[in-house]
């Protein structure tokens, strides 16, 4: 009688730590659990009380045997856990549309990347990248086509970039590039390269919504249109004191690229920065 109704009690406490959402506490009271019955168990033997020792014993391995499954279990679940806090991380961290660093995610590696430039003495530049007349494009060809051009001018940016550059889209058609160990001349290269490149860019109107990038020299008898960045430069220097200084020189050095015509790249002035 007495062993049934502990039994009962065992099988209430083990499908409460089955059910339990925080299942390590559980894992614990189970040992805690073992630990005392083994302890008992031990008493009665030296003790010499009578006792039905194979049932007991029985009990204890199926108990050891649950707990060891129950660990598994649990770390396996944790592990998946630990991935899928993984993926949202990730997910948190990237523009949906281009796969690029989003704007949280790009501007806190340019503060990382401005700190470890200004410890160690390294030059660093940014670049601020703005789509010409991006608001037509989307009038004119709708907003889908527009996202297919978003996604096709990030792939050359993405391209045109050394493995240790750094890019997102901080904004809808503005994505920033972060050039650690740049100066002002390499950074004006990489960005002349980029505007360059991305003038080469031809997409193909296939049907409505459904845009084609044109290889090189490929021919096609549909409408076809082009598209232009303009780029603001900016380059760490004794002025500019933290990154929103140097982003906004950025962002200054792009309206000037703007006003000169569009489809030009602009370095920002050191005196407009520093003020
Ligand atoms: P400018 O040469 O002065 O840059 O002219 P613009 O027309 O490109 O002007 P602006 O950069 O201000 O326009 C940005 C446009 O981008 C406005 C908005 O409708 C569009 N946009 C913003 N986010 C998205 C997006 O995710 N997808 C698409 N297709 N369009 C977007
Ligand atoms: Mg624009």
């Amino acid at each position: 009688m007495v062993a049934l109704v502990a039994s009962i009690v065992r099988t209430q406490h083990l499908i409460g730590i089955l059910r339990d959402k925080r299942p390590w506490p559980s894992l614990r009271n189970l040992m805690a659990f073992l630990a005392i019955g083994y302890g008992v168990y031990l008493y009665a033997i030296v003790a010499n009380i009578p006792m039905n020792k194979d049932l007991i014993a029985g009990e204890i391995f199926f108990l050891a045997a649950l707990f060891m499954l129950l660990v598994v279990q649990y770390a396996y679940q944790t592990i998946h856990d630990i991935l899928h806090l993984d993926e949202l991380k990730q997910l948190a961290n990237s523009d949906e549309l281009t796969g690029l660093f989003s704007r949280r995610a790009i501007l806190k590696r340019l503060e990382d990347e401005f700190q470890k430039a200004g410890r160690f003495g390294f030059s660093m530049s940014v670049a601020m990248i703005d789509i010409d007349h991006f608001k037509a494009v989307n009038d004119t060809y709708t907003h889908v086509a527009g996202d297919e051009v978003l996604r096709e001018v990030a792939k050359v940016l993405q391209k045109r970039l050394r493995k240790f550059d750094v890019l997102g889209r901080v904004g809808g058609d503005e994505f920033l590039c972060v050039l650690p160990g740049t100066g002002d001349v390499g950074a004006m290269t990489t960005a002349e390269r980029i505007r360059e490149r991305v003038t080469e860019l031809r997409f193909e109107i296939v049907a409505a919504d459904n845009l084609r990038v044109l290889k090189n020299g490929e021919e096609t008898d549909k409408e076809t249109f082009t598209t232009t960045v303009s780029i603001g430069v900016a380059t760490m220097h004794s002025g500019i004191e933290n990154t929103t200084e140097l982003v906004r020189a950025s962002d200054v050095a792009l309206y000037a690229a703007k006003d000169a015509g569009r489809n030009k790249v602009m370095l920002a002035d050191v005196e407009d920065s520093a003020c």
